[in-house]
């Protein structure tokens, strides 16, 4: 792409190509670097519009960005253009006693938590404020209070849709039932979504809880978090992270509480202090905003190269063994884990295009370089072996055999079809459905 090419009126002013300074904070995603010949900045559906035509007319690949935390780096490309979604990132708040908003693309999920406070509503999205309101939305949500109020998609009333070919659809479940389906739980291969509807919930302060507990090797730690998360009143969510310690693992639990009060959140709390010997504890109310600040913010300029996997897996004995070996073991992981189920268990698995609804936990693996996909696989083997199910958000490389674990069955049937249907030349497609499995 020359410096300054002819861009069409609506696109005046907002090409970046190499050689602008702002260049070297957009060319990037959080996980992987790249060199694209441009990035268009849209600020208007129409400006997308125009985006999609001028690649499209130039023959260029397309990548669509709206926050650039996407694991696999699929919001950016080498030599092509992408569509950068975050000058789109109006919120606003359209029936206040419906609690229903209207949230652009590029919106960041601190923006939208800082803009729905003062209306004491809130947003169950992710951990992160940094993360973007399109990549998130689009493939689920495991938030803080998922437990309580299930995954983000299942919160969505509507959708604007760039489509491939230029047109603005909006589509809900009387209107286009089908592209309303597949964006929730698939989006990145159907369009370009500019705007989400989403009935938000009455949140402002919630019960946060950060203990620490020793994870013993034979699993048992494991097997009673989730065992009382299981029955645990909904209110209560927890993710956790597991740092090695010899062949056990300091088990670092965030708890989030729906609840506006310290006397509903303290017993929710008490029994994970139970699950293993106990290292640290501390009991807050905060805003529901300080879960995912402002402070988050920053540009995504490659700094986290790393390469991710998870599964959906109800836990049992050996999921919870495997788990351990994942995160203790000579081939070993980060690992990450997330109480799922409650809520998100209660929508029919064929109603979004995210189908995993019975189980209990979602457990994520990472390593960073020098290691890359070949020592990942080594130790997620014993996971995978256990796994029912995945998560399309925490998988680094999207390939056919991730489809399948994402997609599985009749779901991956309709996602493929639908990708096809909204989409016939491809120009979205992810490389989910296309590339075979490597081990980058
Ligand atoms: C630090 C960190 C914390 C995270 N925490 C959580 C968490 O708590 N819960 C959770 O569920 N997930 C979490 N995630 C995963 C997160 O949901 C995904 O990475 C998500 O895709 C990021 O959205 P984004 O807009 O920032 O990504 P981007 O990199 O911009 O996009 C990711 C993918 O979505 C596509 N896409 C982006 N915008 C659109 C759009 N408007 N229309 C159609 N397709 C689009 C892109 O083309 C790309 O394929 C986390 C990720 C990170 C890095």
């Amino acid at each position: 792409m020359t410096r300054n090419p002819v861009l069409p009126a609506p696109l005046t002013g907002k090409l970046v190509t190499p050689g602008d300074r702002r260049y070297a904070q957009l060319r990037s995603t959080y996980t992987t670097r790249h060199s694209p010949a441009g990035v268009l900045l849209p600020e208007t559906t129409a400006q997308v519009v125009a985006a999609v035509r001028y690649a499209r007319e130039r023959g260029l690949p397309i990548a669509v960005r709206s926050g650039g935390h996407g694991l696999s780096g699929a919001s950016s490309n080498d030599g092509g253009l992408v569509i950068d979604l975050s000058a789109l990132n109006r919120i606003d708040v359209l029936d206040e006693r419906a609690r229903l908003v209207r949230v652009e693309a590029g919106a960041r999920w601190a923006m939208v938590a800082k803009a729905l406070a003062p209306y004491g509503l809130a947003i169950s999205s992710g951990d992160h404020g940094n993360v973007g309101v399109g990549g998130l939305a689009t493939g689920g949500g495991v938030g803080w209070l998922v437990r309580r109020y299930g995954l983000t998609i299942d919160h969505v009333r509507a959708v604007e849709v760039v489509l491939a070919d230029g047109t603005v659809v909006r589509a809900d479940a009387e209107h286009e039932p089908e592209l309303f389906w597949v964006v929730r739980g698939a989006g990145a291969g159907a369009g370009i979504v500019v705007a989400f509807e989403i009935e938000a919930l009455e949140v402002r302060n919630v019960g946060l809880a950060q203990i620490a507990v020793e994870a013993t090797p034979d699993g048992g730690t494991l097997r009673r978090w989730a065992e009382y998360l299981r029955a645990a009143p909904r209110e209560l969510s927890t993710a956790a992270v597991l740092f090695p310690y010899g062949r056990s693992a300091v088990m670092q639990i965030t708890a989030v509480v729906a609840a506006e009060s310290l006397r509903r959140t303290r017993p929710l709390v008490e029994p994970l202090l139970a699950i293993g010997k106990q290292l640290e504890h501390r009991t807050d109310l905060v805003p529901y905003a300080a879960l995912v600040p402002m402070a988050h913010l920053h540009p995504n300029v490659g700094q986290q190269a790393s390469t991710t996997t998870n599964s959906l897996l109800t836990m049992d004995d050996g999921s919870a063994q495997a788990i351990m070996r994942a995160a203790t073991g000579p081939n070993r992981a980060l690992v990450q884990l997330r109480s799922v189920g409650g809520a998100v268990n209660d929508v029919d698995p064929g109603a979004t295009a995210y189908p995993h609804r019975r189980q209990d936990t979602l457990a994520v693996g990472s390593v960073f370089p020098p290691q890359g996909g070949t020592a990942l696989d080594a130790a997620w083997r014993g996971v995978a072996a256990r796994a029912d199910g995945a998560y399309v958000n925490f998988e680094a490389r999207p390939d056919r055999a991730a489809f399948d674990r994402i997609y599985p069955g009749e779901t991956g049937r309709r996602v493929a079809e639908l990708w096809r249907r909204y989409d016939p030349d491809g120009v979205f497609r992810p490389a989910l459905l296309t590339r075979q499995p490597s081990r980058r």
